[in-house]
């Protein structure tokens, strides 16, 4: 999940769990009998068997312990990355599903060496350093060859930095110490949470480097402790100069907020990233034909590629495996879906969304046959129920909810952004979005860290998600009529 992501979706997230084990279906399923149901009796049955053996299977977790652990780490631009590519086509194909990858020219941006140290600060002993964790963010350039050293100063916010204007930022290194809202997180608004301080990973080097800073350090968001550094993609701004970028970890950026106001701290910081020349890369596209309306389509997905310093497992590995899912269930039930089902597996969603800008320009003159499109973009917890993009919907939802209901996700939240950032340039020339509903309030313990990795995947719960995706989808796809947009 990208700073876009976020941005986009503050609210989508905002379901407080407390109300989270039994949802508002069940009080709302008393449809009168004049009204026709949206879905057909057999398309209810249906739905009922996907959920059924969505929660039997382990097809997703095979997929997604495959793409994390046997591929690993699929930044953009990387082997591992057309590794991906070339595994989900070659899986969607032994489905049965029509196979294409889409070109996406994408940025590629290498991580290399990320060391830093302290050489002065109140209380060392003579002739000794201290090491910082830190690591670079996404884009970032790269320091001097042989690093560069300077002052720490430390500011809580965007107005703190500028309070001290230029005078006392130029030349020093500027550590923005915003501290990611665990207690919000805990409470289940952990997207709000990362929405209020990644604004630092995003524009706070720009906003330091236009005082004349020489780096850039941000406070990592997320929610853990374990002295982790979390990356995630950095904007330079076009009219700032562009300063090395860093995030540090919340233990670190404690450090430093406790030394700076005893005396002058100055630390050493190595980082040397290299921005390579745009490269090729694809989105993986597989169709399961629709019987009745097949030039209709519904899309499930996924983003494909990862961070690099985990194995990219619950961001986004899952969404990709509970997004195949769909399609392998309607295949192993022999079911028909009467628009097209379309598999996708977005490129480039965490460093620049090429991939999902591609596909909404390679399809524009085919936006009003794209019936609805969802993404699984928040991990792999426990799913609650539906976000959904159109608030007219959710009368329609509400026999899925009901079935839904049986597993905990009965719950339908209306999300002006729901879809995920991939669908962003869709959903705004209007297809209607949706999304499962994801407990996160562990996600950013170990979002875009060393530590996304299989084990924090539960497998029941990532059956659970499939669940939903397959279930939601089908349902979209046999809807009797049309959806509001
Ligand atoms: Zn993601």
């Amino acid at each position: 999940m990208s700073i876009q992501t976020i941005l986009n979706r503050r609210f989508v997230f905002s379901i407080a769990l407390v109300c989270a084990s039994h949802g508002l279906a069940q009080e709302s399923t008393s449809t009168p009998t004049a009204t026709p149901s949206p879905y057909s009796a057999q398309t209810l049955t249906e739905l009922k068997q996907l959920q059924q053996a969505a929660l039997a299977s382990d097809y997703a977790y095979r997929q997604v312990a495959h793409l994390s652990n046997n591929i690993g780490p699929r930044l953009t631009g990387s082997a591992q990355a057309q590794k991906a590519v070339e595994y989900v086509a070659a899986e969607l194909k032994a489905l049965g599903l029509e196979v294409q990858l889409e070109k996406v020219t994408v940025p590629h941006w290498v991580r290399g060496e990320e060391t830093a140290a302290l050489v002065e600060y109140p209380g060392m002993a003579e002739k000794t350093t201290q090491k910082i964790i830190l690591t670079a963010l996404g884009g970032s350039v790269a320091t001097p060859a042989s690093g560069l050293t300077a002052e720490v100063i430390v500011v809580r916010n965007f107005d703190e930095l500028q309070s001290l204007g230029r005078e006392k930022v130029a030349g020093k290194i500027v550590l923005f110490d915003y501290h990611f809202d665990k207690l919000m997180a805990v409470q289940g608004h952990g997207g709000e949470a990362y929405g209020e301080a990644v604004r630092y990973r995003g524009d706070g080097p720009s906003a330091a480097g236009k005082l004349g800073a020489v780096a850039a350090l941000i406070r990592s968001v997320g929610g853990a402790e374990y002295r982790l550094p979390h990356t995630g993609q950095t904007n330079y701004a076009k009219d700032a100069p562009r300063i090395p970028a860093a995030a540090v970890t919340a233990e670190d950026a404690d450090l430093l907020a406790s030394l700076v106001p005893q005396g002058p701290v100055r630390m050493r910081l190595l980082l040397t990233p290299q921005q390579l020349p745009d490269a090729v890369s694809y989105n993986v596209i597989g169709d399961l034909k629709g019987s009745e309306h097949p030039e209709e389509v519904v899309i499930v997905s996924g983003h494909l590629d990862s961070w690099d310093l985990g194995t990219g497992a619950i961001d986004d590995g899952a969404g990709v495996a509970v997004s195949m899912q769909a399609a392998n269930l309607i295949q192993q039930l022999h079911l028909r879906p009467k628009r097209t089902l379309r598999v996708v597996a977005w490129m480039n969603e965490e460093n620049g969304l090429a991939g999902g800008k591609a596909y909404a320009e390679d399809h524009a003159n085919d936006v009003a046959n794209h019936f609805a499109a969802m993404e699984t973009d928040g991990g792999a917890g426990h799913p609650l129920g539906i976000n959904y993009s159109t608030k007219e919907t959710k009368g329609l939802l509400e026999p899925v909810a009901k079935i839904l209901q049986d597993s905990g996700a009965g719950i339908l939240n209306f999300a002006e952004f729901a879809g995920g950032a991939d669908l962003g340039p869709m959903t705004k020339l209007g297809v209607p979005g949706f999304s499962p509903i994801q407990d996160n309030r562990t996600y950013f313990h170990y979002h875009h860290t060393a530590a996304d990795t299989l084990d924090k995947i539960v497998p029941r719960e990532l059956a659970e998600n499939a669940a939903v995706v397959a279930v939601t989808a089908y349902a979209l796809a046999n809807l009797e009529q049309p959806l509001p947009r």
